[in-house]
């Protein structure tokens, strides 16, 4: 009786202990996460924004950090990889837009309506050309989808709403929307402008805010072989709410068609009845920044000469328009959690060692916000060599401000390094899922997508909810107001646990792909597969 007791005793507590054990994170506590992000998020960085002082500054914490967890430097210059931008900027006073119709021309306020985009226009443009509306714009041949067939659009400027039809796959319909891919085929149908009108459905950021910060300048990187849109003399972007001016005396309404882009419905495509005149003069200069590399060694003679990378990206926007009188933009969640958590688990590595038979590089890049810019540069020219790298593990504000019960894998179906991330969250007691929003782009919109043009499989994996639950409003509450504002800071609440937990995840995910027997490999159908040689 009392063996038996003891017996359901033990059975029970080991019961309970495996149940605390698959919940629990037990090499991290959040805390040390925190630290960081309080150091990378402090005002003294001013937003850390590329090419800035408070940039370097954060660089240089980063790299004393990885330097005490033990890790080897791994860039071009020491632990730095320098890499060469040119930045754009509108003068918007010497600037102006304009619909002119039957030869009347009505100007169009860049606050309220619209702007020019130095994304995508690169050298001052004084021109004037008719305008043709073609839906999504995208030409999709996987799915014989050609919005642009039958359209005359040579000297023409293309009008198009963001977004895809819902019968085309997430990661097919987020290749097509980047920008070099769309303007492939639309260049090589004779346009010669783009006007791009956001999508009401799916704006992570209001109008209102969107427009405060429309002069930022942006970057490319300074070698030409990265320029994507040869030929492209302007870019703007069009205020859903101002967008009824465009489709004036077409026969069709902008209500109409963000009604069927709203339930991602095929779109129809017509001539508009205005032309648009735009002069832009842009302003350009140089500027040099630098990604972050280093490396923890493999034990395996072999292996070690293969590269598991953990990628973050540690620049932020920098100093923006003020916003409740605040102008920093701390950047804490974007990406000082990433970046923190790299240092953390370097870190964490040393001070509780486990078997790497592979190497693990830690990345951490500038210029995300600027358009993935220091990815692209690292993954076409990286430190190590380049058919060395099996895998990338992109930490991009994964967002622990609820508790950590369901995990966003992004490319989860799409090879098997995503089988092991799934794989891992449900072992420690965690809902993995594929991407629930695939109106929001975030497949592309992060450093993995540079890693996965070279072939390599990656994973992004973000802290995510139930729809229909209160976590749901916290998420919708924190892209409203947080997300690329100044309350992006160290005064928010955010859950140490779910971050702790995050952390043990990533720490897992790392050294089981560099322990594995085989690098990760694309699933066959996986449309991503056709950038790898194998
Ligand atoms: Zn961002």
């Amino acid at each position: 009786m009392r063996s038996t007791l003891r017996a359901i005793l033990l059975l029970a507590l080991a019961a309970v202990s495996a149940a605390q054990q698959n919940s629990s994170a037990p090499h991290f506590d959040g805390k040390s996460w925190w630290s960081h992000v309080k150091f990378l998020a402090d005002d003294s960085l001013e937003g850390r924004d590329t090419g800035s002082e408070g940039l370097r500054k954060a660089q240089a914490y980063a790299v004393e950090q990885l330097q005490k967890a033990g890790l080897e430097p791994a860039g071009a210059n020491g632990f730095y990889q320098p890499v060469r931008f040119n930045q754009y900027e509108v003068d918007e006073a010497k600037s102006s837009l304009a619909l002119v119709t039957g030869g009347q021309s009505k100007s169009l306020s860049f606050a309220d309506d619209a702007f020019i985009n130095t994304r995508s226009t690169r050298a001052s443009a004084n021109l004037s050309a008719p305008l043709v509306f073609i839906g999504y714009g995208l030409q999709i041949p996987e799915k014989n989808l050609d919005e642009l067939a039958g359209l005359d659009l040579k000297g023409k400027i293309v009008v198009y709403l963001a977004g895809s039809p819902s019968d085309i796959p997430t990661a097919l319909a987020s290749h097509y929307q980047t920008a070099g891919e769309r303007w492939k085929s639309l260049r090589s149908a004779g346009a010669i402008g783009t006007i791009s009108i956001f999508n009401p459905a799916s704006m992570d950021i209001p109008w209102s805010r969107i427009s405060v910060n429309r002069n930022h300048p942006s970057m490319d990187l300074a070698d030409p072989e990265f320029y994507e849109t040869p030929g492209l003399q302007l870019g703007v972007s069009f205020n859903p709410a101002s967008a009824e001016k465009l489709f004036e005396g077409s026969g069709h309404t902008f209500a109409e068609i963000a009604a069927l882009g709203k339930d991602r419905k095929p779109l129809p495509h017509f001539a508009l009845s205005n032309s648009l005149k735009a002069n832009a003069i842009i302003l350009s200069k140089s500027l040099e920044s630098s990604n972050i590399v280093a490396k923890l060694t493999g034990s395996d003679p072999t292996l070690k000469n293969e590269f598991v990378v953990l990628s973050a990206h540690i620049d932020h926007v920098g100093i923006g328009a003020p916003i409740n009188g605040d102008r920093i933009y701390n950047g804490a969640m974007d990406n000082g959690s990433g970046s923190a958590l790299a240092m953390d688990i370097a870190a964490s590595l040393k001070a509780h060692p486990e078997k790497v038979q592979r190497s693990i590089l830690f990345v951490l890049v500038t210029a995300e916000e600027k358009g993935l810019l220091g990815s692209k540069y690292f993954a076409t020219h990286p430190t190590v060599a380049p058919k060395s790298i099996v895998a990338d593990v992109n930490v991009d504000m994964f967002l622990p401000i609820v508790p950590l019960k369901i995990l966003k894998v992004g490319g989860l179906e799409e090879s098997d390094l995503g089988a092991r991330a799934a794989a891992i969250a449900q072992s420690m007691g965690i809902k993995p899922i594929a991407d629930p929003e695939p109106l929001r782009n975030l497949f592309i919109r992060s450093d993995q997508y540079n890693f996965i043009k070279q072939g390599i499989p990656s994973v992004k994996c973000d802290v995510t909810f139930e729809p229909g639950t209160p976590e749901q409003k916290i998420f919708k509450d924190w892209l409203t107001n947080r997300y690329h504002a100044p309350s992006d800071d160290v005064n928010q609440p955010v859950d140490l646990r779910a971050a702790a937990l995050y952390e043990e995840f990533t720490r897992r995910l790392l050294l089981e792909t560099a322990n594995a027997p085989a690098r990760p490999r694309w699933k066959p159908d996986s449309f991503f597969r056709r950038y790898a040689a194998d």
